[in-house]
């Protein structure tokens, strides 16, 4: 054999239609862990392995002799120590002096199975990498829901507690809290709209005499009835307020001097004919002013307080509207 074929980058073999390697590269040999004499001569099927003779029986011998070549084929070689050597394999029927014979030449496909695998893996790293990627964002989502809804729920606290704070523990009326944003937005409506509103301030007689009878108990309760009874004879618009002790407040929107000395009378009644815990009967003062437009917050209250104040000099039980 020409030492430029012996040594050229490629395996090469040539073997007879018996199957026995007639001829053979130091290249190959060298690939594959062998000398020449393990080699040549013997047959090409022992440098395969079963599934390799099994495509060597259905695919190459077939096509070498009714094409005379074969092309491309893949196919893994066994190394001398045992290693499987992936080799790409051209085949050529040739005829050297009357007698036929097979040229093989081999390429070894180690790096480009390696490059394969690295890509096969590369894909798998990108595959795994995505789906971690949606797993998070469905996390983050889930993440996004829970804060949404916590937010929510702060809300509703904050909305509670808002309520609660302004909300009298014993009666269930609202507060002087309450009492003071309520009365700066009739303040608003009555200076851009000119409506009118009034107060009554409500203030039960001598009620220290029923603790002092009766018990502090007792006294509580007649304030929660006080306070029921007051929201069944409001009107809908009407606002009752505990304001502080024995004190309640109704604030009276769009109401005029007319009516809301009416609805104080009504309110009277109602408390005097009503049934106590007491078992006596109760009465109370009431002071009522009607916003004028010199009055602010404080000069509205100061004179229903001035009327209530009136009302107690005059023997209590009884109703006055501020005289300015
Ligand atoms: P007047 O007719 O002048 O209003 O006399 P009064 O006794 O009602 O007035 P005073 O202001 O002297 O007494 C009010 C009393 O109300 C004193 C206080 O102990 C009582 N009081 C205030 N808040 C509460 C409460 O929440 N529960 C009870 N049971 N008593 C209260
Ligand atoms: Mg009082
Ligand atoms: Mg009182």
């Amino acid at each position: 054999m020409n030492n430029r074929l012996n040594h050229a980058p490629c395996g090469f073999l040539s073997f007879n239609h018996e199957g026995t390697i007639v001829e053979v590269n130091q290249t190959f040999l060298q690939w594959l862990g062998y000398e020449q004499a393990n080699v040549l001569n013997k047959h090409i099927e022992t440098l395969l392995s079963i599934p390799n003779k099994l495509i060597f029986h259905s695919y190459f011998y077939p096509n070498i002799n009714l094409h005379k070549h074969v092309e491309e084929l893949f196919i893994s070689l066994k190394h001398q120590d045992g290693r499987s050597i992936p080799c790409l394999m051209n085949a050529k029927l040739s005829i050297a002096n009357g007698i036929e014979q097979i040229d093989c030449i081999f390429m070894q496909m180690k790096k480009r199975i390696d490059y394969e695998q690295e890509l096969r893996l590369a894909k798998k790293q990108i595959e795994t990498a995505y789906f971690e990627k949606e797993q998070a964002l469905a996390k983050l989502e889930q993440l996004h829901i829970a804060i949404e809804q916590k937010q929510e729920e702060l809300l509703q606290m904050n909305a509670s507690l808002v309520e609660l704070s302004m909300t009298d523990k014993l009666t269930g009326l609202k507060n002087r809290r309450f009492f003071q944003e309520r009365l700066a937005e009739q303040f608003q409506l009555f200076n851009t709209h000119a409506q009118l509103f009034s107060l009554c301030i409500l203030d039960i007689d001598y009620f220290k005499k029923v603790n002092d009878v009766f018990g502090h108990q007792i006294g509580d309760d007649v304030l929660v009835q006080l306070a029921q009874l007051l929201q069944q004879h409001v009107r809908l618009q009407d606002i009752p307020i505990r304001y502080g002790g024995e004190e309640f407040i109704v604030i009276l929107p769009n109401t005029n001097i007319a009516e809301a000395k009416a609805l104080a009378e009504h309110f009277r009644q109602a408390v005097e004919i009503a049934q106590w815990p007491t078992g006596q009967t109760l009465t109370i003062s009431i002071g009522v002013a009607t916003v004028m437009t010199t009055d602010d917050e404080n000069t509205l209250l100061k004179n229903a307080d001035d009327a209530l104040y009136t009302s107690k000099e005059h023997g209590r039980n009884r109703v006055t509207h501020y005289q300015g």
